[in-house]
């Protein structure tokens, strides 16, 4: 999927989202000020010794925005266009998952900037043992814990978590597991946070669609990014009668008016990587992807992809954001005035980070949930998430990401106004 060549300043978004966000519900100004800036913004320069014997020096971030109600929490992102600035933007935006979702965490996020795909499994793993000795102890299980994003995964985490474990005293090894989740459930990870997103997603489109007297059954779903999120919300949907009938990802787009096997699908990405390839769809082009003619529009990749000519294409009724960021303003305020619906990313997909909070509660506790029960609870919380966000779009009369940020907004000052400023 080309991303579109303008700049797009992905903070200032955030940013101005935020103000809308303090006018709904007339944030005290210090409250407003204190947000707009991330906490601290680390960037260490780190290097590693290649295959090939050459030495390459990589940059590395963790923004971390605010921690008022619990540790600094959020993913790390491997991609050749990770830059502070929209690290501090999806840092800001992990604040107000976990006050939206009630978990006594913050916010932050991190990153390398490199294409993990060009690298071998070896640099791979010393890339990410550095960059975790680099942090050293700007990470820890209560101060800042975290997590896959785009181009990581429990393999990544597995090796953070190693590697923090032996920066700590032997005597603390099994007490810090918790410094990162989405970890392999072998090693301290939790059943069901794999599809966590993915499946945080559907919860929500089900309470949306209950709400709209929408049924779901025999509906038609088109997802962008079939890695992670998108492959486990279409594998979840099909279960519920939705067909997948377009998919794209960086390597193109591909069509099935019957209907793609989600699972075969996802297991063709998991073995090679993309889409690419895959026998039971016709090729078809990023115009032609966009305009598809569906019931919801699933973007699961990356931000600035849904831009204004996205938008006016775009033939569905509800716009799921799996990615963060994926719908430009000017590209929302099109689908909006379109009569399309929008399930904002800072609700839609803090599903990950939700069961994120139930790995690092077992791993305080020296527990394992039954994958039931790691669903029940999602359920649950992504309900009742919904329930606030539309209520609160209802008695504002404002779109449902304003008021996502809105609930967000509120929780995060109760507890300022509470404990008020230091000194
Ligand atoms: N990277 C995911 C997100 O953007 C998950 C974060 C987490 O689990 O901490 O929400």
């Amino acid at each position: 999927m080309a991303t579109p060549q303008k700049h797009y300043d992905f903070y200032k978004v955030v940013q101005d989202y935020l103000d809308r966000a303090a006018t709904v519900v007339d944030l005290a100004p210090h409250v407003r000020t204190i947000l707009n800036q991330p906490k601290n913004e680390i960037i260490v320069n780190f290097p590693v010794r290649m295959d090939n014997g050459e030495v390459r020096l990589f940059k590395g971030y963790r923004v971390q925005h605010n921690n008022l109600l619990g540790p600094f929490k959020g993913g790390m992102r491997y991609h050749p266009q990770v830059s502070l600035d929209d690290v501090k933007a999806l840092a800001a935006m992990m604040t107000w998952k976990s006050a939206l979702m009630r978990l006594p965490f913050g916010g932050g996020k991190g990153g390398i900037k490199f294409d993990p795909h060009s690298v071998s499994r070896h640099e791979l793993q010393k890339i990410t043992r550095r960059f975790t000795h680099a942090l050293g102890e700007n990470i820890g299980p209560d101060f800042d814990i975290p997590a896959p994003d785009v181009g990581t995964n429990s393999q990544a985490m597995a090796w953070m978590m190693d590697t923090y474990s032996n920066m700590v005293g032997s005597n603390q090894k099994q007490s810090v597991k918790g410094v990162v989740t989405g970890k392999p459930v072998a090693s301290g990870g939790t059943l069901g946070r794999e599809k966590a997103t993915g499946q945080g997603m559907i919860y929500c489109l089900i309470e949306w669609a209950k709400e709209r007297g929408f049924e779901l059954e025999g509906k038609t779903m088109v997802v962008q990014g079939f890695g992670n999120v998108g492959s486990n919300a279409a594998v979840i949907l099909s279960k519920l009668g939705v067909s997948t009938i377009a998919v794209g990802d960086h390597t193109g787009y591909l069509y099935n008016p019957e209907g793609f096997n989600a699972h075969k699908l996802q297991d063709h990405v998991k073995a090679n990587g993309s889409i690419a390839g895959y026998p039971n769809g016709k090729a078809i082009t990023r115009e032609e992807f966009f305009a598809t003619k569906t019931d919801i529009f699933a973007p699961c990749a990356l931000e600035n992809q849904i831009d204004d000519a996205e938008a006016r294409a775009i033939n569905a009724t509800v716009v799921v954001e799996g990615a963060n960021g994926p719908t430009t303003p000017s590209g929302e305020k099109i689908l909006l005035e379109k009569g399309v619906e929008i399930l904002p990313d800072v609700l839609a997909n803090s599903g990950g980070v939700t069961v994120s909070y139930y790995e690092w509660v077992q791993n305080k506790r020296s527990e394992s949930w039954s994958e039931e029960e790691v669903d029940e609870r999602l359920e649950v919380a992504m309900k009742r998430a919904y329930r606030d966000v539309s209520d609160m779009a209802r008695n504002k009369k404002c779109d449902l990401r304003v008021a996502a940020y809105a609930v967000a907004l509120q929780r995060i000052e109760a507890v300022y106004k509470e404990r008020e400023i230091f000194p």
